[in-house]
């Protein structure tokens, strides 16, 4: 018999608003003693039946929602969940010719805990509920049906794990080990993949719009791309005609991609016009004011600053820092492209916290355009959560 979850009385409205988690206090009791991310059926406190969901039992996320339809979780039910959202993206992908693109964006394409990013052939696959663990067989034939010939890797090398209470993992689900570097192309650009250790699944797919959308205020400039990682703005900073980018990461091996990424899109980088530089974005910021160095466009894509609500203040003072300087270090006319992917700091307090930035650099400045994550990102209306990155062009003037 499947395993029974019975919700406390009121517990089931959120639910019924198709949002697709169950608190551990919702709870009033479980029957039939499902295991680590087994399947169990979800019932209101009056015997109704609400959901098919993934067990977790370590997790204040107690439950995560498969299906509010009354449905056996199998091998179909994953083919149907992947053909979906392919289709959701269909247009994107033809739109601006991407071979590399997520696929499966875990709650908001209704499979709680699973992250499944395409770069070429290879199928890149983030498992980060019990649920998404107990079905990686299933997920795994669900995607070749979808995918034949496709090679599958894992990359579950995440520490949120351990609060479903699984360990890492990085290897092969189907086929050969990828090679050290996978090249995928968007919008014209190519951009080389380190599956087995880039960051996350390799590459930053987010920010793909923001990217191109960031080309029309490049030309003739010098820009200033903190936090580069492989390249991504970078790219297109050269692709629209930047007079000289710097590129600042402190991680060598992404400077290092960086470089292989402007020569395989045969971008001219000779006489330093574009720079790779391994520094720490907080004290080059400071040198560059110090020094009085200035720029025409900097563009401030820092990692998530804030993991946890306790984070959230530190979180708003480190943005407010690295914001304030890049608008010091801005000539007059200049633009400041900025973005935060903490997804608990909402639009709202991040536009706010650029106004404080502006008040402490004893700078005037404007909102011009408002970005947020690429299409192939989408959120859910039942799952608001899904949105997590957003952006702004700002003008200093
Ligand atoms: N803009 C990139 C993604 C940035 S990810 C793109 O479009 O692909 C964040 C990057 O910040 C990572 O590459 C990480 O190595 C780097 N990083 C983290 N802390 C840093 C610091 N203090 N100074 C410089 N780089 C840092």
């Amino acid at each position: 018999m499947t395993p029974a979850i019975y919700l406390e009385k009121g517990r089931e409205k959120s639910l019924k608003r198709r949002h697709p988690w169950v608190f551990s206090r919702g709870i009033k009791k479980i029957e039939g003693k499902p295991s680590l991310g087994e399947t169990a059926d979800v019932f209101a406190h009056d015997g109704t039946w609400l959901a098919k969901a993934a067990y977790s039992p370590h997790s204040q996320i107690r439950a995560r929602i498969w299906s509010f339809e009354n449905q056996e979780i199998d091998l179909d039910f994953f083919v149907q969940r992947i053909q979906q959202a392919q289709v959701l993206r269909q247009d994107i992908i033809e739109r601006d010719g991407l071979t590399g693109y997520r696929l499966i964006a875990a709650e908001s394409d209704g499979l709680p805990g699973i992250t499944v990013d395409k770069y070429q052939d290879y199928l890149v696959c983030q498992l980060l509920s019990a649920g998404a663990e107990y079905q990686k067989d299933t997920l795994t034939r669900a995607l070749l049906k979808v995918f034949p010939d496709h090679y599958i890797y894992e990359r579950s090398d995440v520490a949120v794990r351990k609060k479903e209470g699984l360990s890492e993992r990085i290897g092969v689900l189907h086929g050969e080990e990828p090679p050290e570097s996978v090249v995928i192309e968007e919008n014209g650009i190519k951009i080389s993949v380190n599956i087995k250790a880039g960051h996350k699944t390799g590459f930053y797919l987010d920010q793909r719009d923001s990217r191109q959308q960031a080309i029309k205020y490049c030309k003739d400039k010098e820009v200033l791309n903190c936090f580069s990682y492989t390249g991504g703005f970078g790219l297109y900073a050269l692709k629209g005609e930047a007079k000289r980018v710097i590129n600042a990461d402190v991680s060598q091996p992404a400077l290092d991609m960086a470089k292989h990424n402007a020569e395989i899109n045969q971008f001219d980088i000779s006489k330093k016009r574009a720079v790779f530089l391994n520094a720490d974005v907080f004290k080059l910021l400071r040198e560059y004011r110090d020094q009085g160095t200035k720029f025409d466009v900097v563009i401030m894509d820092p990692p998530k600053f804030a993991e946890s609500k306790a984070q959230l203040n530190g979180a708003c003072r480190g943005y407010k820092d690295i914001n304030m300087l890049a608008m010091q270090i801005l000539r007059t006319g200049g633009t400041l492209l900025t973005y935060s992917c903490s997804g608990l700091m909402d639009q709202v307090l991040f536009q706010k916290i650029i106004a404080d930035a502006a008040v402490d650099a004893g700078r005037q400045v404007k909102f011009v355009e408002r970005f947020e994550q690429a299409a192939d990102h989408p959120t859910d209306t039942a799952y608001p959560e899904g949105f997590y990155l957003k952006g702004f062009a700002c003008k200093v003037i």
